[in-house]
């Protein structure tokens, strides 16, 4: 895909013009933009706004896993083991860059517990599985395998004895009886891959804009009205369908259109990322699928010389700024203290934690964990003075959103009388062009980078890692020199400059949660913060009113979405509140 140059104020202008748009998307979580980019291949005109920054819901909030759903063959549901098997193996060719192969490792502590409670959930009758033993998973993982072999790109799954996973990982808990490997997928950059599916839509279909920062107020007469957040100003058109990928916000949303109907039983998962970087190594790239109490499934994982832990399951009204709070923290901390009884960690061992609510279906359930993953996308038929009707996109998994959104495009298709003109099955995404999983693609396209542009092998293989083949593009931005920054010497000036001018950027905060993964690869300090909003007013032309503000925002939403104080700026380290 070509690069697309789109301004916030051409944005604007156009919103204030456009009078009517075939497909209107509300929400840019995964599902909205998946659903953006498919109607675009399709020459659809549609618009798509986001409340604040793009891939801010639960989009912004996994486990970073891409997989095919091991857990969901105990409550039979093997039409979503199937597809999402498929769909990850999709995303491994089509989003190389950011899509990567994933070892989990599973360790058990009995031979056969939880084969009468398996076979109950399996038959759908009310069961609660407190312990997994070896002949259970041996079984799932056999058949996850046979989900698995569409486009079968990793290994199958094996058992491993419990002196040698002991060798491999000597601080699990040593009561366990054997563990198991078997292969899933992690995604690096979430965020990233959301504002790719953005940039491609709008370079597919010239016309269609995807719009951070603007949001859907509510339904008059058979218009909307959306709202610019920053300056308040309103804009208001007609549509002929109206996509609601508002994930958690979904009723809040259908109420400004005066339904009262309830789709949505959202549940809040959190995360917590621990510096243990001595864990870290020994986890070598592979992630721990295990059982805190009760029979939960947790992860634990290797993120960029980290640790990640998660997540909790908590049912939840509220979607509005949800946080990890002291329960979930308590009950994360003692989940990893069962499985490595060893390792020393409290509250001091986090530097960044995160909380998203799942956009599930309204239910009744006692136990969270037996909600369906699976997707819907009930409608609100035209009413009244409105005459158009509304689709909402309930549920569904990250894994799963390209068979989401082709399901809801061909719908859109059918309705406007259109054909489909392309799958989004092979498509790549993004800066997943020109890749595949084979180190080939990737050298090559750094020996072209690192020659082509004079960069050095290092920094291009960077580059890389970080935008996929788009890194071309950066490469050639960069040829008049770069100056790095010193509290955050992983970015330039002029790498900065080019993403925020290209990549809708409105706020400090967008590049830093939005397009780079930074906050989750080690504990920023003060200074970060401070250097990179003044990297951004040099070319932005910010005051120092306007530069304290952004500065102010950074520091505000670390302190009340993530819980760390990186107020003082002469602390030494940010600090867990
Ligand atoms: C803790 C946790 C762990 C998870 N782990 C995994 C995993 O490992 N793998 C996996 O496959 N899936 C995982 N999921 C599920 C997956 O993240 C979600 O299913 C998916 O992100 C939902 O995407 P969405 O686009 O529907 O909703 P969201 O991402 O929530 O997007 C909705 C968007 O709508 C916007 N919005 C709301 N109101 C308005 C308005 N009035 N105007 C404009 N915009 C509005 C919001 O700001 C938000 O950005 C996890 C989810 C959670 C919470």
């Amino acid at each position: 895909m070509t690069a697309v140059k789109i301004t916030r104020e051409n944005a604007l202008a156009a919103l204030r013009t456009i009078g009517h748009v075939p497909v209107l998307i509300v929400g840019g979580g995964i599902n909205g933009m998946g659903t953006f980019r498919d109607l675009s291949l399709q020459g659809v005109g549609c618009l798509l706004v986001e409340q604040s920054d793009f891939c801010s819901g639960a989009s912004r909030a996994p486990s970073r896993m891409i997989h095919g759903g091991l857990k969901y063959l105990e409550t039979g549901e093997f039409r979503l083991v199937r597809e999402s098997a498929a769909e990850r193996n999709r995303l491994l060719l089509n989003a190389a860059h950011y899509v990567r192969p994933l070892e989990m490792i599973i360790p058990i502590h009995s031979w056969f517990d939880g084969i009468v409670p398996a076979l109950r959930k399996f038959l759908r009758m009310p069961a609660k599985i407190t312990e997994r033993g070896a002949l259970v998973i041996k079984l799932g993982l056999w058949l996850y395998d046979l989900y698995g072999a569409l486009n079968r790109a990793m290994p199958r799954h094996r058992m491993i004895a419990r002196q040698d996973i002991l060798r491999e990982i000597p601080d699990l808990d040593p009561s366990l009886k054997v563990a198991a490997s078997y292969y899933d997928a992690w995604i690096t950059s979430p965020e990233r891959l959301v504002l790719e599916l953005a940039l491609d839509g709008m370079a597919a279909h010239p016309g269609n804009l995807a719009l951070n920062h603007v949001r859907f107020v509510r339904v008059e007469g058979n218009e909307v009205a959306l709202q610019d957040v920053e300056t308040g100003e309103m804009f208001s058109m007609t549509c002929d369908i109206m996509v609601n990928a508002a994930g958690a916000w979904i009723d809040r949303v259908n109420s400004g259109a005066s339904s009262a109907r309830r789709m949505i039983g959202g549940t809040k998962g959190s995360h917590l990322m621990l510096e243990l970087p001595a864990l870290a190594e020994t986890l070598n790239g592979r992630m721990i699928y295990f059982e805190a109490a009760g029979g939960r499934i947790c992860i634990l994982s290797n993120f960029m010389g980290h640790v990640l832990l998660g997540s909790t399951d908590i049912p939840v009204d509220n979607p509005d700024g949800v946080i990890c709070d002291d329960d979930e923290v308590d009950y994360l901390l003692s989940a990893f203290r069962r499985l490595f009884p060893q390792v020393s960690v409290d509250r001091s061992s986090i530097f960044f934690s995160y909380a998203g609510v799942r956009p599930l279906p309204a239910n009744d359930a006692s136990d969270p964990g037996r909600i369906s993953r699976d997707h819907s996308m009930p409608e609100l038929p035209p009413e009244g003075e409105r005459r158009f009707p509304i689709l909402s996109l309930v549920g569904g998994k990250w894994t799963t959103f390209r068979a989401f959104s082709a399901e809801v495009t061909d719908e859109i298709l059918k309705r406007l009388g259109k054909r489909r003109l392309s799958s989004t099955e092979n498509t790549p995404i993004g800066g997943g062009a020109g890749l595949s999983q084979a180190s080939t693609h990737t050298e090559r396209l750094l020996t072209t980078i690192a020659q082509e542009h004079r960069l050095d092998r290092s920094r291009a293989r960077q580059l890389v890692s970080r935008y996929g083949s788009r890194a071309k593009s950066i490469a050639e931005a960069l040829a008049g020199g770069e100056t790095f920054l010193a509290s955050l010497p992983e970015f330039s000036r002029e790498e900065i400059a080019f993403v925020s001018n290209t990549e809708l950027v409105l706020h400090a905060e967008d590049f830093l949660f939005g397009r780079s993964s930074v906050f989750m690869e080690r504990p920023l300090r003060h200074a970060a913060l401070r250097e990179l909003v003044e990297t951004i007013a040099a070319f932005r032309g910010w005051d120092a009113a306007k530069q304290s503000a952004e500065l102010g925002r950074l520091v505000d939403r670390y302190r009340r979405l993530h819980r760390i104080d990186i107020s003082a700026a002469t602390a030494p380290h940010p600090r867990f509140i």
